[in-house]
């Protein structure tokens, strides 16, 4: 019998679907893996998140447990990804090496991020709560967080793939580290390097609060181009670790959506 390829579908969405997950509770790791030959362990590694070591068509995933629940749980999808993709090939994996953002798309390190995104925060299931949410904002992420048993950070950029006209950013005291656009938001909005003392993040990151509330803000203070006076953004900042915050930008004006690509 013919396969019938599903394009709308990943890789581990199928995987998801024939095992008949319908919630995210039920995105259960430890049978997943056993699913497709690996056996998990958890151990208290020191010098590396994760590692996969495989023979033939079995492999064993061992997991730190030195890092949080949802970070164990990234890692182990992570490990799922090189077993998927990169069978063969035996991985040890670094605190650097799984979710590093900074770090191209098509390396294997990114590719198995982006499976271990799409396992734990399928789309089938994770798009109808956010459409189901109010807006985008923070505290949709971290509902959808609790549920999906995953970080802030993961589930933020699940939540700026699936979202129009938002950026997220990590910023920390040294810099931007990394920013996500949806893909309706043209490439002229690059996000500048340093925080604008004037931003509401650049209170979250040097004073005492834990978040910012969504406010609206002139957008000459996150972007560096001309035409940015002319616009308002909304922003808002929450800390997501000991001298790192992430910043939800929503730029909900039509003239800053303008593909000026083609002009
Ligand atoms: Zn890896």
């Amino acid at each position: 019998m013919n396969r019938v390829i599903r394009n709308d579908f990943t890789a581990p969405e199928l995987l998801l679907q024939e095992l008949g997950v319908p919630e995210p509770n039920d995105i259960d790791l430890e049978p997943i893996a056993y699913h497709v030959g690996c056996e998990i362990r958890y151990r208290p590694l020191d010098g590396c998140e994760a590692c996969i070591l495989g023979a033939g068509d079995r492999a064993i995933i061992t997991v730190t447990t030195r890092s949080n629940k949802p970070r164990q749980r990234f890692s182990l999808g992570h490990e799922l990804g090189h077993w998927h993709y990169h069978r063969g090939h035996s991985s040890i994996c670094r605190h650097d090496d799984i979710g590093n953002l900074v770090r191209s798309s098509l390396q294997p390190e990114r590719v198995a991020d982006t499976y271990a995104a799409d396992l734990l925060l399928p789309r089938y299931l994770f798009e109808p709560r956010l459409i189901a949410a109010a807006r985008p904002s923070f505290s949709t992420v971290e509902q959808l967080a609790i549920e999906f048993r995953t970080s802030i950070t993961a589930t933020a950029l699940r939540l700026v793939e699936l979202t129009p006209s938002v950026m997220l950013i990590c910023h920390t005291a040294k810099g931007r580290k990394w920013f996500k656009a949806a893909a309706d938001v043209p490439s002229r909005w690059f996000p500048r390097d340093d925080l604008d003392a004037d931003s509401y993040a650049f209170d979250v990151l040097h004073r005492e609060e834990d978040r910012s509330r969504t406010v609206k803000i002139g957008a000459d203070a996150w972007f560096d181009r001309s035409e940015a006076s002319r616009y308002e953004i909304s922003e808002e900042t929450i800390r997501v670790g000991a001298g790192k915050i992430l910043t939800l930008l929503t730029l909900n004006v039509p003239k800053m959506l303008e593909d000026w690509t083609h002009r």
